[in-house]
């Protein structure tokens, strides 16, 4: 049996790779396996050997997918313009039809039931706070340990949305802002942030209601369905919105990428905008003002899915000099640091190495601070670096930064 669902890579996208080679140095798990199966060359050989059907979807195709980050190092690079995200989850939602797993039918869950729903994200956010609490989330085993990397939760319901619905009337100074899954509860000061910058710059912000989690997550684990359902909601949602700010990197990313998981998906992928490159641009017109520079560094640690899939490089480095900090550059190839979503979940080992990895580049930098645009990164950056060491949205340092000078 070869593909069975819609969603498999297709002869066209399999054919367009020309076998070159070049993606590999950037490929994070080729790099410390340097095994050729590691790599995006023998993941996408795995998968045309098993559309000509000459190999099964088994547990050995399986784990050559599973071992994936997604992160797309492999797709900026290509001088073919291979499709690899794409054919990546076709891989996956094939994985999750012909070999569905107690895990990946846990994930699956997680991404696709939990995760949009508010009511069981909030239940499950007042657990990892009692644990943070009683000082017991860093002690929790295996995967679990992960919630150590979540900032200390808030006990407090998050802010209810402000445009009641998505026909309210649309201004031309109105920036519509995604709150994603996780970002309400877990990383409720990105958002306070991203609120208070974009007001900064005379711009008003509101939260149409009926929005959900972006699908990023289902569309990675193979949740084709579940994907698509959460794309539905969200153009809904966002109907009324002629410019939509998302200040997690991972979110803007797949929301740019709509087109391809509802009708007229694209009409809301071109009113999307990652938030550092919103407040970047309104730092270069004037409308949000550069701060005085301090001696103080920021390492600057690139999401996978900011630079390598939105091509998105510039933005926060504009934000962090502007905030008054000196950037540092840890990685001049932005190798993923194994976050990736549920990966650090479903692949400890791999998700573990390239984490010491990005946090030993950051320990060598001499800076104590670092700029990520991406929840999960930030996850993985802070239980890898422990106290001493800060990890913050480059719109959380640049409203900082704006608040201590208004003060002055
Ligand atoms: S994916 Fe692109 S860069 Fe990698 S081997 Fe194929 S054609 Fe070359
Ligand atoms: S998406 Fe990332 S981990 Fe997967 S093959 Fe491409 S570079 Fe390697």
């Amino acid at each position: 049996m070869a593909w069975v669902t819609a969603a498999a890579p297709t002869p066209g996208q399999l054919e367009t790779c020309v076998t070159c080679g070049l993606c590999l140095p950037h490929c994070p798990t080729f790099r410390v396996t340097g095994d050729e199966v590691a790599s995006p060359r023998g993941r996408i050989a795995a998968m045309a050997a098993v559309a000509d059907g000459s190999f099964p979807v088994d547990a050995t195709f399986a784990g050559i997918m599973e071992l994936c980050l997604q992160c797309r190092a492999c797709e900026a690079v290509c001088p073919s313009l291979v499709p690899f995200g794409r054919m990546m989850e076709g891989a996956r939602a094939e994985l999750a039809v012909q070999r569905p797993g107690l895990g990946g039918r846990l994930r699956r869950l997680v991404v696709g039931r939990v995760l949009p729903n508010r009511f069981l994200l909030a239940f499950a956010t007042i657990g990892v706070a009692v644990l943070q609490r009683l000082r017991l989330a860093g002690r929790l085993p295996g995967a679990l340990r992960r919630v150590a990397g979540v900032r200390r939760l808030r006990l407090t319901r998050p802010p209810a949305p402000t445009l009641p619905s998505p026909a309210a009337a649309v201004r031309a100074d109105q920036v519509a802002l995604f709150t994603g899954c996780v970002m309400d509860q877990w990383f409720p000061g990105v958002h306070d942030a991203t609120r208070g910058v974009l007001r900064a710059a005379g711009l008003r912000v509101v939260t149409p209601h009926g929005q959900t989690c972006c699908g990023a997550l289902a569309a990675h684990e193979g949740a084709t369905a579940d994907g698509e359902r959460l794309a539905r909601r969200n153009l809904a949602a966002f109907s009324g919105s002629d410019l939509i700010a998302v200040d997690a990197a991972g979110c803007s990313a797949h929301l740019k990428e709509y087109g391809g998981w509802a009708e007229g998906g694209s009409s809301l992928a071109e009113r999307v905008r990652d938030i550092t490159e919103l407040v970047a641009e309104l730092i270069g017109e004037g409308r949000l003002p550069a701060l005085p520079a301090t001696p103080t560094r920021v390492a600057m640690q690139d999401p996978c899915h900011l630079r390598h899939v939105q091509g998105i490089v510039d933005a926060p480095r504009i934000i962090v000099r502007a905030a008054g900090y000196q950037p540092v550059e840890i990685d001049p190839d932005g190798l993923c640091c194994g976050a990736a979503g549920l990966y650090l979940i479903a692949q400890p080992v791999m998700a573990d190495e390239l984490g010491r990895r990005k946090a030993a580049q950051i320990g060598g930098s001499g800076a104590r601070i670092v700029a990520s645009a991406n929840p999960g990164c930030e996850m993985q950056l802070r239980s890898h670096l422990g106290n001493g060491y800060r990890v913050a949205h480059p719109v959380e340092l640049y409203w900082e930064a704006l608040q201590r000078s208004a003060l002055h």
